[in-house]
């Protein structure tokens, strides 16, 4: 069956095949460990885990690396400002080692938790300085880079195909460029070596031909992707930020010193939002997988809310639209518990699914086929075969799953309704009070209207 991608690069669906047959190759740009991942960080990993999943439903091996960039991400797109890694250290008082340790583990587990197939090899940067470095005087050689007092950077005017990628405006960029360019010569032009500051010690530096300091944020997957995947391999992807700076600029490191575009397919994946706001780690004001579950909310939940919008669509995040997520899964779950042991699977319906997929992951299109099979009159060990079958790309852990009946003690079904007798003579103080009682007891609490549902951690 024909399998088909939308390739940012050329901006069109086309039909995808491997470049060494039967053995896909990926790359995923990994979280900066500076603070928890947030929820629309999390969906980029799920639609990776989606393409993942299917390739594998393909009948490919696939080869995954995700790097983890533990230093060098500075806060300004423009290569100005701090390092998050030593700003999160500042904020947090773990050093950088300890910070970037934590929060891979924790960025770690809550894949665990959505379900994420985790990848073949993981990658540090602080783990590859000597690579980077070796990229850099690759690039040096070939004469793409110039020294500035910060730094040394990579001169984006020397590349002919500068800026593909996000179909970048070079004329009408280099004339607004005066005030924000700095010393570079050109406003796209970008840091591959940064000099520690001046009569300062970083926690995160090293010796190289240039100076003391540390890598820009850009080489790092450049020559990470290279040493795992080679110069050129299937797909690389990323969310949709990605495109305009660190994609373009990783294109531009590989295009100089390797002649090639890196990858056949860049992929990316677009946004989850909050209402009208922009989620992003840096704003501090954003929701965790912790977050979900302190509402009492199973973490597939968020991934079968995940699945409903196609990865090429924003989505906007609400507590509404997960309550709906809850209820499908649970009656999926329960359908398909009582549907009992499999049979045969049904072939017109998974092949419905399979082509829904190949079509650049219409994810939202094979789950409408799903329904239309669980609502039809066909036999129930059919039904159940066939979802098991479509659950190796769902990953909701139909299989294994199994009604709970919870007793809940008598103290807490106690508290909760005095809860709700507090909730309701408005007395807030207390009301929480309780809640944290509850939550010592070992279960959450959530309102849903009326309702409030008592849920064991
Ligand atoms: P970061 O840890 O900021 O380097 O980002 C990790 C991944 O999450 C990258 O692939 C980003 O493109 C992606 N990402 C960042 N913010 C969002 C968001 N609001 N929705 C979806 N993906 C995002
Ligand atoms: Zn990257």
């Amino acid at each position: 069956m024909e399998l088909k991608f939308f390739d940012t690069y050329d901006r069109r669906v086309r039909e995808f095949l491997p470049l060494e047959q039967n053995k896909v190759k990926m790359y995923a740009c990994g979280p900066t460990v500076y603070d928890y991942a947030h929820i629309g960080n999390l969906r980029t990993y799920l639609f990776e885990d989606i393409l993942k999943r299917t390739l594998l439903l393909n009948g490919y091996d696939v080869e995954h690396v995700i790097n983890i960039t533990d230093v060098g991400h500075l806060v300004s797109d423009g290569d100005d400002g701090e390092d998050k890694m030593e700003l999160g250290s500042k904020r947090s008082g773990m050093d950088a080692w300890e910070l970037a340790q934590f929060f891979t583990d924790a960025f770690q587990a809550d894949l665990r938790k959505l379900n994420i197939l985790p990848p073949d090899i993981w990658c540090k940067a602080t783990d590859h300085i000597s690579e980077q470095i070796d990229f850099v005087k690759e690039l040096e050689a070939k004469g793409f880079t110039y020294r500035l007092t910060d730094g040394i950077y990579f001169d984006s005017q020397k590349l002919k195909n500068y800026g593909h990628l996000a179909r970048l405006d070079i004329d009408g960029l280099q004339e607004g460029a005066r005030v924000e360019k700095g010393e570079r010569r050109f406003l796209t032009d970008f840091a591959l070596w940064k000099f520690s500051p001046e009569g300062e010690t970083r926690q995160m530096e090293w010796e190289s031909p240039w100076g003391k300091g540390f890598p820009g944020w850009h080489i790092e997957c450049s020559a990470m992707s290279a040493k795992f995947l080679g110069d050129y391999f299937d797909i690389h992807c990323g969310g949709e930020d990605h495109i305009p700076v660190h994609h373009t600029n990783e294109i531009a490191q590989t295009e100089a010193a390797r002649g090639t575009r890196l990858a056949n397919f860049w992929m990316h994946g677009y946004f989850l939002r909050l209402k009208d706001d922009k989620m992003s780690k840096s704003s501090g004001s954003f929701i965790t997988l912790q977050t979900i579950l302190d509402y009492g909310f199973d973490p597939l939940v968020y991934r079968y809310f995940l699945l409903g919008s196609h990865y090429r669509t924003q989505i906007s995040f609400s507590w509404e639209g997960l309550e709906a997520a809850q209820t499908s899964l649970s009656r999926l779950y329960e359908l398909a518990f009582e549907w009992g042991a499999p049979g045969e699977i049904h072939r017109p319906t998974l092949e419905a699914i399979h082509r829904d997929l190949n079509d650049d992951l219409a994810m939202p299109k094979a789950l409408a086929s799903l329904w239309q099979m669980v609502k039809s009159d066909l036999d129930p060990s059919q039904k159940k075969a066939t979802l098991l079958e479509f659950d190796k790309v769902l990953g909701l852990g139909i299989e294994h799953w199994t009604p709970q009946t919870v007793n809940i003690p008598a103290e807490v079904e106690k508290l909760v309704k005095d809860r709700s007798r507090a909730r309701k003579g408005k007395q807030w103080q207390k009301a929480d009070e309780i809640r944290d009682k509850i939550s010592s007891l070992g279960y959450n609490i959530k309102d849903e209207g009326d309702l409030t549902k008592i849920v064991p951690k």
